[in-house]
């Protein structure tokens, strides 16, 4: 009987496990493994999941069951869960909830999917095939580049360091034959994420060293390197003075602050305090022209008040973001800050999102007018629709174009900009 050799892949959660996914399909393209869209000729369903907090468990698990009925009516012979699932919980649990599950691979075991998919699929009798070109699961035009793994910071809402383990720096050639390949993809922008960016290189030269990796990748002919993910103790004077001075890195940076009272950060294990938090702030205000902040904040965390969602508005009142995400404090198990009796209702703290999107809202129709007349290199991103420096994929805004446009996704142009709507930028193309 003739092998059939087609998967599809589900990814769920960050751009993280995204970039997981890509490389597991890049293991099996190897041999020859070809990945179909789902629902079509697919033998085996691979599932990459999230699960750090607990609504990304409920979609995994959502995934897992719509996966199994496909399985018993018959549409795929095999499921694979891989990812954030598989690390937080025990296998022996989870092969006893769910029997019809194949294969557990947990992130720290992706790299044997190849092995895994042979032998699942094909027991002793593989025959590999021709290997498939390299698969790109994002645009070709953009790319991330997964620069660490793992997380040693430990704060205490947070399940990641657990399911991802301690951190380890790619050494800075991988990075660099890794961006080199992306670009000769057609990447013009590469994204630098990791669970903490700025941790980059402690393990290897003993000390936060992304300004290193900037330089090195500053090197190279691409457009655009965009920074996210960044931990606020790590950002270090060379490391401004590095992005200053890269001329492709632009002046963007993604800092995650979560909170900005000192007595929750202490309590979060954020390791600064809103002291040292304003003073890097001003640094690097100070020192990157044009640079655009995009931030996120938990709200509800035990033991917050009134007084201490203020302090944020303050903060964002003072520092010009252009982006923010709230979220409401959800409650780990496994976690420290799970432990803490002084709880904030849910409800109340779902009003205080409300309340600190609200506040950055007015901000914006106020500051984004001085946009207005303003020319921005951008890269088309659908028929009415561009994205300049200031906006990264995914996670924020776009800038609305006032016409549709027949140019490619991805062509680079340039845009004016003539108005703002609700979060986002309306322009005309040049
Ligand atoms: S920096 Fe904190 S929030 Fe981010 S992954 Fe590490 S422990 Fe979690």
């Amino acid at each position: 009987m003739k092998q059939k050799h087609h998967y599809s892949m589900i990814s769920l959660g960050c751009a993280r496990s995204l970039v997981d996914s890509e490389t597991m399909v890049a293991d099996l393209n190897k041999v020859g493994f070809e990945i179909v869209p789902e629902g079509t000729s697919e033998q085996v369903t691979i599932l990459n999941t999230c699960s750090f907090i607990q609504a990304a468990i409920d979609e995994t698990e959502r995934n897992i069951s719509q996966l199994i009925d496909q399985k018993k009516e018959g549409s795929i012979q095999h499921v694979v869960v891989a990812g954030c699932y598989p690390s937080r919980f025990k296998k022996e649990i989870l092969e006893e909830k769910y029997p019809d599950i194949d294969l557990w691979l947990t992130t720290k075991e992706e790299y044997t999917i190849q092995n895994e998919l042979k032998k699942l699929v094909f027991k002793k009798k593989f025959t590999p095939k021709k290997p498939k070109p390299y698969t790109k699961l994002t645009p070709s035009h953009f790319a991330y580049l997964k620069i660490s793994e793992g997380c040693n910071n430990w704060c205490s809402f947070c399940t990641i360091p657990k399911i991802r383990g301690e951190h380890t720096s790619k050494p800075v050639q991988q990075i660099v034959d890794e961006a080199k390949l992306q670009i000769a993809l057609g990447a013009k922008e590469l994204i630098l994420i990791a669970e903490d960016t700025t941790c980059w290189g402690e393990d290897i030269y003993g000390k936060p060293s992304l300004d290193i990796l900037v330089r090195a990748l500053g090197e190279l002919d691409v457009d655009w390197i965009r920074l996210m993910y960044i931990f606020p103790p790590r950002v270090t004077q060379e490391l401004v003075t590095a992005i200053k001075e890269t001329s492709n890195v632009i002046p963007y940076i993604d800092m995650p602050i979560q909170h900005v009272n000192s007595d929750l950060l202490q309590r979060m294990n954020r390791r600064h305090d809103q002291a040292f938090l304003e003073k890097i702030m001003d640094m690097m205000v100070k020192e990157i022209p044009n640079l655009v902040l995009r931030t996120t904040f938990i709200l509800g965390f035990p033991g917050e008040t009134e007084d201490h969602v203020n302090e944020i508005k303050t903060f964002i009142k003072k520092y010009p973001f252009a982006h923010i995400g709230c979220f409401t404090y959800s409650e780990e198990r496994e976690t420290r800050s799970a432990r803490f009796t002084d709880k904030v209702d849910p409800e109340i703290a779902k009003q205080r999102v409300d309340d600190v999107m609200k506040t950055q809202y007015d901000l914006l129709q106020t500051r984004n007018k001085s946009l207005i007349g303003t020319t921005l290199d951008c890269i088309i991103e659908g028929p009415r629709e561009a994205r300049s420096y200031r906006e990264a994929p995914d996670v924020d805004g776009i800038i609305i174009l006032d016409k549709e446009t027949d140019l490619a996704i991805g062509s680079k142009c340039t845009v004016t900009i003539s108005a703002i709507d609700h979060y986002d930028l309306v322009g005309h193309l040049n």
